[in-house]
Formats: structure tokens, C-alpha cells, sequence
């Protein structure tokens, strides 16, 4: 029986985590978890699953516990401290990190240094403080497993080969809803365009950052720190499908891939279970009616935010934790219709030049450089 701890269960990979917990009873137990104020489906799952501990948004932890049957045992925790809390719980052994966005970086990062294995989403941990996240991990000897579908699919085509072999990585995107938009109409796309994804199901920050490519941008990130390989060696192509999500390909010319129905099931399952699979109830691919797999460059002028996120790994000095932060405030205006889509690039590359690039020790400068960040990204969409 492994004891798992969700961050971030009623969102959409909390969600599919709980349905593969459901599924294997048995082999998985929820000792906690944490929500914001979705406390509706925060409080079905309390009941169902019996964690006994429970974090909400800062403020709910009152009304929640009103909301709860009487005398159900659970200990409700609320804010920042709560969810460090829970992501530490002594008897946890798995937490699942999948909050969205900068806010999973101090509870993911204090589950590692509690000697915790992570089945990790929230890929923007890696993207603002990599090397930190990477170096407690090594130093706890702890497992980070990728839940993101791309970096699962590298994970599995490493098993059994030798780093020094690899010539590179290609994360596939599927080029999201506007693949073949005309790009002098991008600046007319709407919220209501952009949130839909044409083959996943996916929280509403991830798929605008799909529809603007900086999901790959940010992927491109997390897979260099994930694997230690460096950027110039990690590719993206776009693959309209979503049936292959990751190849590589070794010095002797040889692609190793992996291929499976877009269903986020799957990767959950993979890190849960690792080394173990398995029979996990998703869709199966069927490779008669696949047809032709295609796969094609992305288009860099049309989706900017690509090249971005290599800037900003590449120059580095803190210009990745600029970008995740001003992406993040930019994509909540763009669904606030305060931000047209087209400037969601725009924003992000004004805030980077903005910056003053320097080395961040500390898990304290990373924070400052965020905050800056969102704060110069804010000035700029009051501008436009
Ligand atoms: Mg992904």
C-alpha cells in the first residue's frame, strides 16, 4: 500500500489521479490533500478518499470544516503553511505535485526535503528554480517521476540506455488550436478560442499555454533540468496527432519513441506505479486507423513565446523565472480579456528585456525575481 499525497486534486490532474486511485484501491492510499476553493469537489473527495489531512485556500478552512459531515476525522490546514504541511505528512511516501503554476514551488520543494518521491506536473518548479529543486532531490536520494506526457515519454525511452549515447530529444507539440490560424488574425483570438485544445483535456493556464506554445517552452526548460541534457540537444516538433509525445535519438541514428492515446492517465499511472505498470483504464491507440503520423518544424514566427523560453535558458541569470512569472500573470489577463492574445508574447519578451540578469543562490532571490516580475508585467498590460 503506497501513501499518496495530491497537491492540486480538483484540478485536472488531481482529478484523473483520484480515478486511477479508485481503480487500484489496493495499492494506493490519499493521506492528504490539497485544494483552493473548489471545496464542492474538494468535499466529495474527502468523503470518498478518508485522507486525514485536508489543505485549503488561505481563509476557507472554516467554512470548509462546516461543510464536512459531522464527526468525519480530518485536520483541515489552509494557506501557504497548510500546504507545506500536508506535502510533509510523516507517513506520506508519494506527493503528487500538480498545482498550477509558481505556487508549487516552496511545497513541492519542502516534500523533497522531506525525503518524499514526486510525481511531478507543475512543471514551472522546475522552470524557476531547477537546479535547486534537482540538487535536494539528488542530495535526498529521492525519485522525481514527470507526469507531463512529453517528459514521461523521454523518462521511458532512457530506460536502459546510456546518456553519453543520446544525440538528442524531440518533445512533440500538437501545435494547439491555432496550428493553422492566419497569423495576421492571431491578435483577434478570444479566451473562448484558445481553451480549446484540440486532443487534451487540460487545466485552462495549460492550454492557453499550448495555444501559445509556451507550454513547449517551458517543457523544453523542465526537460533540461529533468534530464541533465543540455538545450541545445532538446528539440521541438510539432505533431498534430498527440500520439507520439517524446522520441530520442542515439548517436548510432536510432529513435526510440513512445507512443500511447493522449490520456493523462497514462503518465499518472506511470509514476505511481513506477517501475511496476499498469492496466490503467484510458483509451488505447489504434494503429490501423492512426494513419500517417505527422510531424513537422514548429512555426517560430507565428508562436514567439518558443523561442522565449529558449532565450531564457540559454542566457539564463535568472531570465527563466521572468518568463514563467510574467507568462503566468500575462495568460490570467489574456483570460481576463485584458491582454490580447498576440501580446501575450509581446509582454513576456518586455519584462525580459527589462531585467537586470544575475546569478539567484537562494530560493529567497528566485522569489524577489518573481515578484519583480509580475509586478513589471502589470505595468506593461496597464500600458497597452
Ligand atoms: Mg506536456
Amino acid at each position: 500500500m503506497k501513501h499518496i499525497v495530491l497537491l492540486g486534486s480538483t484540478g485536472s490532474i488531481g482529478r484523473s489521479t483520484l480515478e486511477i486511485v479508485d481503480q487500484f484501491r489496493e495499492r494506493y492510499r490519499v493521506a492528504g490533500l490539497a485544494a483552493g476553493s473548489n471545496l464542492t469537489l474538494l468535499r466529495e473527495q474527502v468523503e470518498h478518499f478518508e485522507p486525514g489531512v485536508v489543505s485549503v485556500k488561505e481563509g476557507f478552512a472554516a467554512q470548509f470544516r462546516q461543510m464536512l459531515p459531522r464527526g468525519m476525522k480530518v485536520e483541515v490546514v489552509s494557506g501557504p503553511e497548510g500546504l507545506e504541511h500536508v506535502a510533509t505528512l510523516p507517513h506520506g511516501e508519494m506527493v503528487v505535485s500538480s498545482l498550477v503554476g509558481s505556487v508549487g514551488l516552496l511545497p513541492t520543494l519542502a516534500a523533497i526535503r522531506a525525503g518524499k518521491d514526486i510525481a511531478l506536473a507543475n512543471k514551472e518548479c522546475l522552470v524557476m528554480a531547477g537546479e535547486v529543486v534537482m540538487n535536494e532531490a539528488k542530495k535526498k536520494g529521492i525519485r522525481i517521476l514527470p507526469i507531463d506526457s512529453e517528459h514521461s515519454a523521454v523518462y521511458q525511452c532512457l530506460i536502459g540506455h546510456r546518456k553519453v549515447d543520446l544525440r538528442r530529444i524531440i518533445l512533440t507539440a500538437s501545435g494547439g488550436p491555432f496550428l493553422n490560424y492566419p497569423q495576421e488574425k492571431m491578435g483577434e483570438v478570444t479566451p473562448e478560442m484558445a481553451l480549446v485544445h484540440p486532443n487534451w483535456q487540460m487545466g485552462k493556464k495549460v492550454t492557453i499555454d499550448s495555444a501559445t506554445l509556451m507550454n513547449k517552452g517551458l517543457e523544453v526548460i523542465e526537460a533540461h533540468f529533468l534530464f541533465d541534457v543540455p538545450v541545445d540537444k532538446i528539440e521541438v516538433y510539432i505533431h498534430p496527432q498527440s500520439s507520439i509525445h517524446a522520441l530520442i535519438e542515439y548517436i548510432d541514428g536510432s529513435l526510440i519513441a513512445q507512443l500511447s492515446y493522449p490520456d493523462m492517465k497514462v503518465p499518472i499511472a506511470y509514476a505511481l506505479s513506477y517501475p511496476e505498470r499498469l492496466p490503467v483504464a484510458a483509451s488505447r491507440l489504434n494503429l490501423f486507423e492512426m494513419g500517417k503520423l505527422v510531424l513537422s518544424p514548429p512555426d517560430r514566427k507565428k508562436f514567439p513565446a518558443l523561442d522565449l523560453a529558449y532565450q531564457a535558458i540559454n542566457e539564463g541569470g535568472g531570465l527563466p523565472v521572468v518568463l514563467n512569472a510574467a507568462n503566468e500573470v500575462s495568460v490570467e489577463a489574456f483570460l481576463c480579456r485584458r491582454l490580447r492574445f498576440h501580446q501575450i508574447p509581446e509582454t513576456i519578451e518586455q519584462v525580459m528585456n527589462g531585467f537586470a540578469k544575475r546569478r539567484l543562490d537562494t530560493i529567497e532571490d528566485i522569489l524577489d525575481v518573481d515578484q519583480w516580475s509580475r509586478e513589471k508585467a502589470e505595468e506593461m498590460i496597464r500600458s497597452f
